[in-house]
């Protein structure tokens, strides 16, 4: 007799909307994940009374398949500025998208940043994601927009710095076509982060699909079509099995062989008296002097990431620098602080570092994130692309090689 219609392996973004679409078409589902608690990559603890995301990471509200969400309401987003504030040779300039910010388009364009040009060419970039993403063959985003020829200070001072803290990606060599479709999805909707932290997504998920369908603390260790072998030798039979984990544990489990790039990063987090600047904008580095790529006082976006007499400030750092060792790297970050905000960032206390080794795969597959292998279904951001719509969407297409059989 099965254990459930379907079993699912993976309680991330896609395993979660995996099962909320097999239970919608009236099936039985069972999520079977190895960790105490549902999210994934997508993860939020709690110290000091903060809330730190494992990774910064922002919920895009423009993203398609938030729509076949149970609704989000629940969650109190609160978004960003549209644009970005860069920091270049000891100034400050803000960018911002002129559609969001239509006051703000004199001051962006008095700035030695941008001009009429380069706004022009990136709506047009923008717009042309459709064009890009269809083509067959993967081209580097860096290839690319060397080729719409921005302004030097465009692209080195804002553009580039803002798609590596997106993708992840210090050579910008990510598919541009994922990078476009980032741009287009800043553009028609807000970055935004929930109260609870990012990991109230999840939670969100795991909620409306009911806990009790979800088996913590379990981990697959092979699988068949018809049944999954947990490493403490129990079997789970089903009717199908979805395999919703990221690359390498796909990989491990017999499914797609592991052969596109993953990327890192390091979040570091710090608590400071006071809030540097009041404004709810990222921070980039323009001079590229310095370990720090990008930066955001998370509590000037949700009150609620710090206690009421604190700011809690997240630091991205990128590529070798995510690699370093704390006892290397924080005294940099701190140099770099102390040359963006002056002696007062010597007084936050660094909080925690988190090293995401395998945060993001690099090149999307351009599927729909889903595939079938040995009568398995395998499913997961790195058959579609990086990033919680990715997932989201690899999750609703795996259901669906069961639900519409
Ligand atoms: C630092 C960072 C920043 C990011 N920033 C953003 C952002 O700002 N915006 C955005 O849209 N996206 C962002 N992303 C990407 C996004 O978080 C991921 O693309 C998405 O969460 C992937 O979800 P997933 O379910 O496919 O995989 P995962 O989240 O990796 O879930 C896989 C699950 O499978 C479980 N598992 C693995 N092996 C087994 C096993 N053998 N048995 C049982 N369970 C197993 C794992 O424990 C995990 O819970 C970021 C990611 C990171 C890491």
């Amino acid at each position: 007799m099965n254990d459930a219609d379907v079993v699912v392996i993976g309680a991330g973004l896609t395993g979660l909307r995996a099962a909320l679409e097999v239970v919608r078409a009236g099936l039985s589902v069972l999520v079977i994940e190895r960790e105490n608690e549902v999210g994934g990559r997508v993860r939020t603890s709690s110290e000091r009374g903060c809330l730190l995301d494992h990774g910064f990471q922002v919920l895009l509200s423009a993203y398609p398949e938030l729509s076949g969400l149970p609704p989000l309401e629940s969650l109190r987003l609160a978004p960003f500025s549209s644009g970005a504030r860069v920091r270049m040779n000891g100034e400050q300039y803000d960018i911002l998208d002129p559609v969001r910010h239509p006051c703000s388009l004199f001051s962006t364009l008095r700035t030695p940043i941008a001009s009429v040009t380069d706004l022009a060419r990136l709506g047009l970039f923008t717009l042309g994601f459709p064009v890009h993403y269809a083509r067959a063959h993967y081209r580097s985003c860096a290839e690319v927009l060397d080729q719409w020829r921005f302004s030097r200070l465009f692209r080195s001072a804002f553009l580039d710095p803002f798609l590596r803290g997106v993708l992840l990606d210090p050579s910008l060599s990510s598919d541009v076509g994922l990078a476009a479709f980032y741009l287009r999805t800043f553009a028609r909707g807000r970055a935004t982060l929930p109260a609870a932290g990012m990991q109230a997504l999840p939670n969100h998920l795991a909620s409306a699909l009911g806990r009790q369908h979800i088996l913590l603390n379990s981990s697959a260790a092979h699988l068949r079509a018809d049944r999954v072998i947990l490493t403490t030798g129990e079997e789970i039979r089903a009717r199908h099995v979805i395999c919703a984990v990221d690359a390498l544990s796909a990989a491990a489990l017999g499914g797609p062989e592991q052969t596109t790039p993953l990327l890192g990063t390091a979040t570091i987090y710090f608590l400071a008296e006071r809030a540097p600047y009041p404004e709810p904008i990222l921070t980039l580095n323009g001079d590229g002097r310095g370990p720090i790529n990008n930066l955001a006082v998370v509590t000037n976006v949700q009150r609620s990431y710090a206690p009421a007499d604190s700011a809690l400030i997240s630091v991205s750092v990128l590529g070798d620098h995510a690699r370093r060792p704390d006892d290397h790297l924080i005294p940099d970050v701190r140099e770099h602080l102390h040359a963006w905000f002056g002696a007062e960032a010597a007084r936050w206390e660094h909080l925690k570092t988190f090293r995401i080794a395998n945060a993001l795969p690099a090149r999307p597959r351009l599927t729909q994130g889903a595939m079938t292998k040995d009568g398995i279904i395998f499913a997961g951001d790195y058959l579609s692309y990086g990033s919680h719509n990715g997932a989201l969407q690899a999750g609703k297409a795996a259901a669906y090689c069961i639900v519409t059989e």
